[in-house]
């Protein structure tokens, strides 16, 4: 196992061991990029505040043109409700903008993470200001809320924002635990049924081979995250979906500020190209699948991004651009799709 990864298996955000073998880190760019000739992306789990503008770039030319940033963990406890409000501030705010500063429409769910709901008087601070996030422009859902290390604290604040979506008409995106993943998932979503929630405007997100049957049996989408080394491997993915087929599957990166790939969506897509899925299955669990799920919110209209978002990097965001002293900036109307 990689040594990077003994720094953060203490402070997981998507990680958890497993023996799977890596293969889309194999996968070059020439390699792949004829396989996903033409084809469009939507990335329904990455937290972009984590990635650098070269992640940024990388998506772009790699087909991505619409992307979800959950609200989460951000490795460091916070301290105080500023915090969180700067946070979910930035998430509908420069983040939106610096992505489409890069051509990819930004889009994100806001809530109060598993783990930090452990911090329970500052968790009830929180609370009381989600409902001013989650109401504005481009916030498809509630999320990502749901258990961590299963405590009375996560249940409490994961049923309290239950009861948010359902008052906001937002769809609820689910982490599943690492630990104890099948039990958690399964009481996540018994939880979301007994709180009167649809299931398919529930989003079980961290799926593996273990969970994926009683999450689509019971009407949930189901999302995997694919990593480099951990959870879902995309050789694992490609198995899902010839066992499964593509109805309400869906498949991210969850890139995020550790060992992660950006890339994981158009890499997992290409291989399953090679593997011989036929391509609207890929259209739909690399796309439309997630624009489905969360267009339950009312927040996306595909037209914004369908054909390539128009880049003009000399436009600012509270009087500042992207661009560096003596920079040029890059001004570009043409569609995203590799041609
Ligand atoms: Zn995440």
């Amino acid at each position: 196992m990689c040594q990077n990864h003994n720094t953060v298996e203490k402070y997981p955000s998507h990680f958890e061991d497993s023996g799977e073998v890596m293969t889309h880190r194999d996968l070059a760019w020439d390699d792949y990029r004829e396989a996903i000739r033409g084809m469009r992306f939507f990335d329904p789990h990455v937290h972009m505040t984590s990635r650098t503008t070269d992640d940024y770039q990388a998506m772009y030319d790699a087909g991505i043109v619409a992307l979800i940033e959950p609200a989460f963990w951000l490795g460091q406890p916070r301290t105080g409700l500023a915090t969180f409000k700067d946070y979910f501030s930035s998430l509908v705010g420069w983040e939106r903008f610096r992505s489409s500063q890069f051509g990819i429409k930004h889009y994100c769910t806001i809530g109060l993470n598993s783990r930090e709901a452990n911090n329970e008087p500052l968790a009830e601070q929180v609370m009381e200001i989600l409902p001013l996030f989650l109401y504005k422009e481009g916030v498809v859902g509630v999320g990502e809320i749901g258990f961590d290390d299963q405590t009375p604290a996560e249940e409490k604040y994961y049923r309290a924002q239950l009861e948010l979506a359902k008052a906001a008409q937002l769809p609820v995106q689910v982490h599943t635990p690492h630990r104890d993943k099948k039990q958690g998932t399964e009481r996540s979503m018994a939880i979301a049924l007994e709180h009167g929630l649809d299931p398919s405007w529930v989003i079980i997100d961290h799926n593996n081979e273990e969970t994926v049957q009683s999450v689509l049996d019971q009407g949930f989408y189901a999302a995997f995250t694919i990593y480099p080394f951990t959870k879902m491997g995309n050789e694992r993915m490609v198995k899902v979906l010839e066992k499964y087929g593509p109805e309400r599957i869906m498949i991210n990166c969850a890139a995020d500020w550790g060992i992660s790939d950006p890339l994981a969506l158009p890499k997992t897509a290409a291989l399953m190209k090679m593997r011989g899925i036929p391509d609207e299955a890929i259209r739909l669990v690399t796309y439309q699948n997630a624009i489905d799920a969360f267009g339950k919110s009312g927040q996306i209209d595909v037209a914004d991004f369908e054909n390539g978002l128009a880049v003009d990097q000399s436009q600012k965001f509270n009087g500042n651009t992207i661009l560096r002293g003596g920079q040029q900036p890059r001004v570009a109307k043409d569609s995203l799709v590799i041609n």
